[in-house]
């Protein structure tokens, strides 16, 4: 239910299906209606009305799927929406699969397969920062990268190829440095992309975050605290294990993944209270500890079992109830290895949540990630792919090293550009052909 709703259709067929069933308040030949626009009718079922509508024409192939498309704009009733759905498919239309305007975008060649690929990302967008991810590599960021990659890869291919088949030509000439040296070049424009994986998975997953700390040492007030911050957008999310949540939070810009949080609020019923075990099982697979200390009691045995648990992680040692005399603070000795990464704050008066943001940020870098010029990826097939394509690189390393014949090194490369063509979901073969000739004229 909702003000409005809109049905779209797209293929062949769309406006001959459309003209039975919308009147134009105007009407007007579909040969005259020109695309990118939007007039304003009725949908009839054998010239009863069943909803005042505004339609809106794409032609093709100036369309999102490259073919002829409109978009039926009525109300966005349930009954209506069904009825007028029932009367396009009626007249000849089929209902869609799920993605299938994207992919018939991809099949029309609109947008490649990562651009396709980063549809569903926007959509899924959980932060500011992984939309914007999404958009950049559906402006074509990321294929840029990959193609200026393929180019150079081609080029290389190529030339072997040449000098193999058509040794009677010039081509220019194919050395081992020069290989080596491309090849490396390469490697490092991958090791790059795949590097800004983790950047992606942060901006995409959030940084996994266990607050831990001995019973009453205030973990769940800084829950509360953080998750009732102004700016915090909490998204509930189902935990990777059974009888966890997870609770996305993104606080200007940082993007936390709170794990367990169902177990730090029982706590205060006794129903489940996380024990030492409990958090150092937790603690396992979070990229930052935030462990808790109550500031104003000396140091105990379980806070000493609580500081292990942080002392081979990415933690943050808080020291709470600071508005309370404090019995333990930062030159504590106890602390010494964490004395850059720990610091003052009273959940109670929510009193340095700011420095415990500030800390997160240079910990993690948050500053560097650029989002603007970097081209990040965010997907884990891409990822894959990239690893691949760098194995193949290693490959051609090795067997140019050990003097193998060339034509086996095109062999490795042409892998490399068929592990990119499947990041933007092309084949090879033909490609490497057309290059060859395209380049060189040799078929005159
Ligand atoms: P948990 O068992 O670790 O989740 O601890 P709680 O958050 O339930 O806090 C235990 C007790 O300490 C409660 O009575 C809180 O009101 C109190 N408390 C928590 N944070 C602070 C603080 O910063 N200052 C003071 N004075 N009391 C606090």
């Amino acid at each position: 239910m909702g003000g409005i709703g809109i049905i779209r259709m797209s293929g062949k067929e769309t406006f001959t299906i459309l003209e039975k069933i919308f009147k134009l308040k105007n009407p007007e030949k579909i040969e005259n209606i020109s695309g990118y626009s939007i007039k304003y009718g009725h949908i009839v079922d054998n010239e009863k009305i069943v909803d005042e509508v505004l339609v809106s024409y794409f032609k093709a192939p100036k369309s999102y799927t490259t073919e002829d498309m409109c978009e039926i704009n009525s109300h966005g009733g349930t009954i209506v929406m069904r009825k007028i759905l029932e009367l396009c498919l009626k007249n000849g239309a089929e209902l869609a699969e799920p993605g299938e305007f994207t992919k018939r975008a991809f099949l029309g060649g609109r947008i490649d397969l990562s651009q396709a690929e980063s549809v569903i990302d926007i959509i899924n967008a959980k932060s500011e920062s992984e939309a914007k991810e999404g958009i950049k590599q559906l402006e074509g960021f990321l294929s840029e990268k990959i193609n200026e990659t393929k180019r150079i890869l081609l080029e290389m291919i190529t030339n072997i190829e040449v000098s193999i088949d058509y040794p009677e030509y010039d081509t220019p000439e194919v050395t081992m440095e020069d290989m080596l040296q491309k090849i490396s070049n390469l490697k490092s424009e991958l090791e790059n992309l795949k590097k800004s994986f983790d950047n992606g998975k942060i901006i995409k997953d959030g940084i996994k975050t266990v607050i831990i700390g001995k019973p009453n040492a205030g973990k769940s007030s800084l829950l509360n605290a953080i998750l009732k911050e102004d700016r915090a957008i909490v998204t509930e999310v189902e935990g990777t294990t059974r009888d966890t949540i997870e609770e996305f939070v993104n606080i200007n810009g940082i993007p936390l993944k709170l794990v367990d949080t169902a177990g730090i609020r029982d706590s205060e019923d006794t129903v489940e209270k996380i024990g030492i075990e409990k958090s150092k099982k937790l603690a396992q697979d979070a990229d930052l500890i935030i462990a808790i200390l109550d500031s104003s009691k000396e140091l105990s045995k379980e806070d000493e079992e609580i500081l292990k648990i942080a002392k081979n992680k990415k933690s943050i040692i808080v020291l709470n109830k600071s508005d309370l005399e404090q019995k333990v603070t930062r030159e504590n000795q106890k602390l010494d290895i964490f004395y850059k990464n720990t610091i003052n704050l009273s959940a109670k008066n929510k009193n340095g949540l700011e420095s415990l943001y500030e800390k997160i940020n240079n910990m993690f870098n948050l500053n560097e990630i650029n989002l603007d010029n970097d081209v990040v990826i965010t997907n884990e097939r891409h990822k894959n792919l990239i690893e691949k394509a760098m194995q193949n690189l290693e490959k051609a390393t090795n067997i140019l090293k050990e003097g193998m014949p060339i034509d086996i090194v095109a062999i490795s490369l042409k892998d490399v550009l068929s592990n990119l063509n499947s990041i933007t979901g092309e084949e090879v073969g033909e490609e490497i052909i057309n290059e060859i000739f395209s380049r060189f004229c040799l078929g005159k």
